[in-house]
């Protein structure tokens, strides 16, 4: 059973450590293996790859852990391939899917905190904790970017409200949802979102949990909230339609394996069942 620990700092290398291989958004990966896992500092060393960032995450049970970012052309280990990360998380194990948010998450940080957006100077890593600080002046240090949204299942007795973005593929619907804006709490983010895309309104909202979401940095935040009043009105701009469903007949929804909002849509779903 794996386990992965976040870590910001570690004293010395290891001869066990593990690393995730990233040509921007793409993981490497071997297309003989059911299972996605980093490769080993042997690997790493045969691999013919050339390392142009390395960031240490944490530890895979024991082991050092590590996300280095590469160009994928040299890359000579058998059977790899470099695929999307977003095409590949449903075949990522639970346990490794906070490290890989996380290499992700760090490399994009590393890759776009690169001059003080107060004076143009060049950033330097902080060195004692995960920032980036300027060379010449004193702007507050940059930490990796966490962006909260609030993802929501709307329901009435049995049935919940699922709404198609105007981007989804034709018979597909999921969840409500947005990112918080400054200043809000995240019952407010949640009722003005649900007003803003559908129109209606709701209440007794109950948190659910949370999920990591590296694309490229949300904390998504589910929640159920019952509903209140007023007829469904999509924005017509992130919303074309949206819909009551009967709980044991749901369009395409999700899949409860990735996405938080297909886990909402279960646990609902398992109160009637
Ligand atoms: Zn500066």
């Amino acid at each position: 059973m794996l386990n992965f620990t976040p870590s910001n700092f570690i004293e010395k290398e290891s001869e066990e450590s593990k690393f995730f291989v990233l040509d921007n958004d793409s993981l490497l990966i071997f297309s003989n293996e059911q299972f996605i896992r980093p490769i080993s500092s042997n690997e790493l060393k045969w691999s013919g790859l050339d390392v142009n960032e390395k960031h240490f995450l944490g530890f895979l049970n024991d082991d050092p852990c590590y996300v280095v970012s590469v160009k994928k052309e040299g890359c000579v280990l058998e059977n790899h391939e470099f695929l999307n990360l977003r095409a590949l998380f449903g075949r990522v194990p639970d346990e490794l899917f906070g490290a890989i948010s996380r290499a992700l998450q760090i490399i994009n940080w590393s890759r776009s905190n690169k001059f003080c957006g107060k004076c143009g100077s060049p950033l330097t890593e902080e060195g004692k904790e995960r920032a980036m600080i300027c060379t010449n002046c004193d702007a507050d240090p940059l930490y990796p970017r966490i962006s909260p949204c609030v993802i929501t299942l709307i329901h009435k007795e049995n049935k919940v409200l699922l709404a198609h973005n105007v981007n989804f593929p034709d018979n597909f619907y999921s969840t409500l949802a947005g990112f918080i804006e400054p200043g809000e709490s995240v019952e407010e983010a949640l009722k003005r979102e649900v007003i803003e895309e559908i129109g209606v309104e709701v209440d007794n909202i109950s948190y659910f949990g949370s999920q990591t979401w590296p694309f490229p940095s949300q904390l998504m935040l589910g929640y159920f909230a019952e509903y209140k009043s007023g007829e469904i009105v999509p924005d017509q701009i992130e919303i074309d339609k949206a819909d009551w469903f009967d709980i044991n007949n749901l369009p395409n929804v999700p899949p409860s394996n990735i996405s938080i909002s297909g886990k909402l849509i279960e646990a609902y779903k398992n109160k009637f069942n």
